[in-house]
């Protein structure tokens, strides 16, 4: 087993980029209590036996694998270039993507095959000659540290490897997609060994069972409404996802009112469909946080 950390639960977060806004609203998110980064190396929670790391995120799969820290928030991307031995616990949700092979407008290629020979300019070299490897194609891999984009123009690269979100970078650079290698999003990593550790695993889980909840409550809503008690077995037709509500039952005979949560989007179109089958007050409310 290798060296852990001292005695905190140390989780590596990345220091300045576009997972560190949503990675530190997700800690606050679950209770923990800390000071915001501001250019320092460690933060410690005040309320939970827990320390934050701040580094580049390209060095968190590694960091986690050697124990330097217990968990990391990374981008899957991140783990799998980095061919790193960490355990993914959870997707958090945020930071989603696409690593997609890309060509010019006007340009004839329409497959990773047709890039038979062609230079290509990556951020994520590994990724890219793994996938190579499996379509038995040729090409010239090109490695390079951001802005893959620009590379075409500049008579570097015949095509380009890199992570999209929107498209719109690619777009304003005329370049096409014509393949996608895989998606990723930010999740919650951790060294395998430190789930091993029974103190440990007992503080990682605690943060999970909180990190579940908080992602589950954001998917779910709480609704409330008044029906004629003969229109319940409707109603709850056209909210599959409301197990059991409780129902109350109102001063007005045979009108009940409905409570339950529900764990999908409620669309105007479905609450119509309530109305139309006979409930009225209809209200749907945000859920903060659950724990089951
Ligand atoms: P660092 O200096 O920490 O290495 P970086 O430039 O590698 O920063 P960012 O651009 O902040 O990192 O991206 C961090 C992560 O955000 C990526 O690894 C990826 O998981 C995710 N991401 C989401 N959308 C995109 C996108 N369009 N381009 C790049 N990364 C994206
Ligand atoms: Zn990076």
């Amino acid at each position: 087993m290798k060296e852990l950390n001292g005695d905190s639960l140390r989780i590596a977060v990345q220091n300045s980029g576009r997972l560190t806004g949503p990675s530190l609203e997700l800690l606050h998110g679950i209770g923990l209590d800390f000071e915001d980064q501001d250019r320092k190396l460690f933060s410690r929670c005040r309320n939970f036996d827990l320390e934050l790391l701040f580094i580049r995120d390209d060095d968190i799969p590694e960091y986690v694998q050697d124990g330097v820290a217990d968990l990391g928030i990374v981008g899957q991307n991140v783990v799998r270039e980095e061919e790193a031995e960490v355990e993914e616990l959870q997707e958090l949700g945020f930071g989603q993507c696409s690593l997609k092979l890309a060509v010019p407008e006007g340009a004839s290629a329409r497959s990773t095959e047709d890039l038979a020979g062609s230079r290509i300019a990556t951020t994520h070299p590994t990724s890219l000659r793994r996938h190579l490897e499996e379509r038995g194609v040729e090409a010239e891999v090109i490695t390079i540290r951001g802005a893959a984009e620009v590379t075409p123009v500049l008579d570097v690269a015949d095509a380009v490897c890199d992570l999209v979100s929107t498209g719109t970078t690619m777009r304003m650079h005329d370049l096409q997609p014509i393949e996608t290698l895989w998606d990723s999003q930010a999740a919650l990593v951790a060294n395998p060994d430190s789930l091993e550790v029974p103190d440990r695993r007992e503080l990682i889980d605690r943060l999970r069972v909180r990190l579940r909840g908080l992602l589950d409550a954001k998917q779910m809503k709480y609704v409330t409404l008044n029906a004629p008690r003969s229109a319940l077995s409707e109603i709850e037709e056209i909210l599959p996802g409301m197990k059991s509500p409780t129902v109350v039952p109102l001063a007005e005979e045979d009108m009940v009112a409905l409570h339950a949560a529900v764990k999908e989007e409620v669309f105007w179109d479905v609450m119509e469909r309530i109305k139309e089958a006979g409930g009225s007050e209809i209200l749907v409310l945000p859920v903060e946080k659950v724990m089951r």
